[in-house]
């Protein structure tokens, strides 16, 4: 192997350290308290966990944490007014509606319905066409977290070729714009890309968010590219014992490593950062409601 490994799990807890720092600071300075919201409909064992480390991640960070349960069959309506609520409470300045939502709920609306200032999975529209054109936003916590990685490992991304493979909205797009905001020359793939080996052989930078375990192996892979696997897979390993089960990334560790000069791994790559740019996000979103400077160190 000859890639430098990037600790995801090392990198987010500085992070974290930092936002602690804010958090503290703005309580001394301003009597400010950071709020973060946490609402969950149904009972979907991925999304519990979700919501319950991200619960524990604000208390450690001294932040007020909220969780808002609301049933599987819960109304539409009861989910908006309580977004409606949160928007007007003072002590909120971050709102999160983990997905995926119950299918008599339209998301989109959800989502919208968010005062985009407190949008701290930065998915409402408004941060989308601010990012999008270039403005102050809020910024997607898995992209973010991406970012902050690329430049910490290179300082600056200008003219680098970085190829994003895969377009949803939570990661692929949102990191395509950053990077394009950093002026990397970016290519985005997805299922209809012709050829994708050959597009990711050109690249300084790969980005994976595919959902698809194992997919980019090392022959893919130009000599030294940096590769931030977001991918996050359970599959079976039989290894382990019977039943048992591990993850693995978008990229084919052990074959990219060979090939790469720098790989995040999974887990403890992009995962951990994820938690802390959401933290970081509710300490901006904090300041900026409050009218005082930008977070240093905490935004894109
Ligand atoms: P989506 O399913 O929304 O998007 C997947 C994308 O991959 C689509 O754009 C799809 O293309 C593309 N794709 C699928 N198959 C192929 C293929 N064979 N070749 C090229 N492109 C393909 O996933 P998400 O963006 O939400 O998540 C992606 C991965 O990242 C998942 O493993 C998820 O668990 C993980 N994740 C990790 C996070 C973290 O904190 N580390 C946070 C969020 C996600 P098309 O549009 O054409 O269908």
């Amino acid at each position: 192997m000859s890639a430098k490994i990037i600790d995801g799990k090392a990198f987010a807890a500085t992070v974290r350290e930092k936002v602690a720092g804010h958090v503290a600071r703005l309580k001394e300075e301003h009597g400010l308290t950071p709020g973060l919201a946490v609402v969950l409909v149904g009972e979907d064992p991925a999304s519990q966990v979700y919501v319950r480390s991200k619960g524990k991640a604000t208390k450690e960070a001294g932040m007020l944490g909220v969780e808002y349960r609301l049933d599987v069959d819960a109304p539409q309506g009861e989910l908006l007014r309580l977004i409606d609520d949160l928007n007007a409470n003072p002590a909120i300045h971050g709102i999160l509606v983990q997905l995926p939502l119950p299918s008599h709920i339209d998301a989109d609306l959800v989502i919208n319905a968010i005062d985009p200032a407190k949008d701290v999975d930065g998915f409402h529209i408004s941060n989308v066409g601010l990012l999008g054109t270039g403005q102050k936003s809020m910024v997607p916590c898995t992209p973010l977290g991406c970012l902050m990685m690329l430049r910490d490992h290179h300082g600056s991304l200008s003219g680098m070729d970085a190829v994003v493979i895969g377009r949803s909205n939570i990661v692929g797009k949102p990191m395509a714009q950053l990077l394009l905001g950093e002026s990397c020359t970016v290519t985005i793939a997805h299922s209809r890309t012709k050829d994708l080996p050959e597009v990711v052989r050109r690249a300084d930078i790969v980005v994976a968010a595919v959902g698809r375990p194992g997919m980019v192996t090392g022959d893919w892979i130009k000599p030294g590219a940096t590769v931030m696997d977001v991918g996050i897979n359970r599959i079976d390993a039989p290894e382990k014992g019977e039943g048992k089960t591990r993850l693995v990334g978008d990229c084919d560790f052990d074959s990219c490593a060979e090939v790469a000069g720098a790989i995040t791994p999974v887990p403890g790559g992009v995962g951990p950062m994820t938690i802390a740019c959401l933290l970081a996000n509710t300490v901006t979103a904090c300041r900026r409601i409050n009218g005082l400077a930008e977070p240093e160190g905490l935004t894109a």
